[in-house]
């Protein structure tokens, strides 16, 4: 039997294979590698679909969390708000600016922060949340929007893994203040190497951004911030306008592939399936099921044992990383759900046959 990977970029790379290696010929052309014509095409392609005004392509998703966290003036004195279900780079980027990192906990079937949880946490000193569109579903934008209303914070949305997604019809990464994707090779919109993205509405915001990007200078060797040297090369950003034309058709791809394991799997008692709110379009970066009574790693190592890739986004909770060991809270709705959470083998072409193996798989691991 063939083995089945959690993801499949090879069907991709075949499928896009003569349109890179024209892209990769142009720009080793060009002679420009930096900040080139790529670049800055790729910026007006993204604002544009995106539906924002100011697109600033970076070298990472962190990145893109740091920049947009500085940019809005988030400094040491400062607390800010994510989930502890995330990437730790989340909250990382938090760490980073020298502010303090708060948790809030997440509701059971999003896996996105609990509204609730969050305004317990507001305090004098609270200037920002992050909300984590996790898997590529939204947080509750609605309740988010006006929780920073009622107590002047900023809201960064970490998009990492919802390129293309929606709440109420608006596009992630356009309803906070800055918005932060990632197109890590794995992400739904993925270079082939590293690369990231903030986006904003607000012309100071990017004009910071972009200075901080660029060693905190306006003016090439007229450094005025302490910044970084965050810039998305051309090869990347060409793969990136190759690879965008087909988004909206890949995450679509992604929903089917999603709605024909849930078909299967709701049949079983022992498993829970993606809930979909109905505000938003879940673009299915993770397929991720709930198993309970512990017999989530013994899945796990079953399906491993016939072939199949299954893996747990996260199996720590950031807050209980040796990282936040200071943290003492508990968390248990996140806590639970890095015990029962288990992602399965997704990607916009995977074919149904693949899926039924791993269907079976399932199915036989339950009936014992
Ligand atoms: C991938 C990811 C990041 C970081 O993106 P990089 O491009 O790898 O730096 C941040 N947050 C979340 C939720 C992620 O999934």
């Amino acid at each position: 039997m063939n083995k089945i990977p959690i993801l499949d970029l090879q069907q991709e790379i075949e499928f896009l294979r003569e349109k890179l290696f024209g892209a990769f010929e142009d720009v080793l052309k060009s002679g420009q590698f930096i900040m080139g014509p790529q670049v800055k095409a790729l910026e007006n392609e993204l604002a544009d679909f995106l539906g924002v005004k100011h697109a600033v392509a970076l070298n990472s998703g962190t990145d893109a969390l740091v920049i947009g966290l500085r940019a809005l003036g988030i400094k040491e004195g400062d607390e800010v708000i994510t989930t502890p279900f995330t990437f730790y780079a989340t909250a990382e980027a938090i760490q980073h600016v020298g502010a303090t990192t708060v948790f809030a906990d997440i509701d059971p079937e999003t896996y996105n922060l609990r509204v609730e949880s969050l305004e317990e946490k507001i305090t004098a000193r609270t200037k920002a949340i992050i909300p984590v569109h996790l898997f590529g579903q939204a947080a509750d934008m609605d309740a988010i929007q006006n929780l920073a209303k009622k107590y002047d914070l900023k809201i960064v949305e970490d998009v990492a893994q919802a390129f293309g997604g929606t709440f109420n019809g608006s596009m992630l990464g356009t309803i906070g203040d800055v918005g932060c994707f990632s197109f890590f090779p794995t992400k739904n919109l993925g270079a082939y190497g590293d690369g990231g993205l903030l986006t904003t509405n607000h012309d100071e915001v990017a004009e910071i951004a972009k200075m901080l990007r660029s060693h905190g200078s306006k003016k090439k060797y007229y450094n005025e911030l302490v910044g970084y040297n965050s810039r998305l090369d051309e090869m990347q950003a060409a793969v990136l306008r190759i690879k965008l034309p087909y988004i909206r058709d890949w995450n679509a791809k992604r929903e089917q592939a999603a709605a024909y394991y849930s078909a299967a799997l709701n049949e079983l008692p022992e498993v829970v399936t993606p809930a979909i709110h109905p505000q938003c379009n879940h673009v299915f970066h993770q397929y991720t099921i709930r198993v309970s009574q512990n017999k989530r790693d013994a899945l796990k190592a079953y399906l491993e044992e016939q072939g199949i890739s299954t893996m747990v986004y996260y199996p720590t909770p950031v807050h209980k990383l040796p990282i936040f060991q200071d943290v003492e809270e508990a968390f248990p709705v996140s806590e639970q759900a890095a015990a029962e959470v288990l992602s399965l083998p997704i990607w916009p072409h995977i074919q149904r046959e693949v899926q039924e193996q791993v269907i079976t798989a399932i199915k036989n691991f339950f009936k014992g």
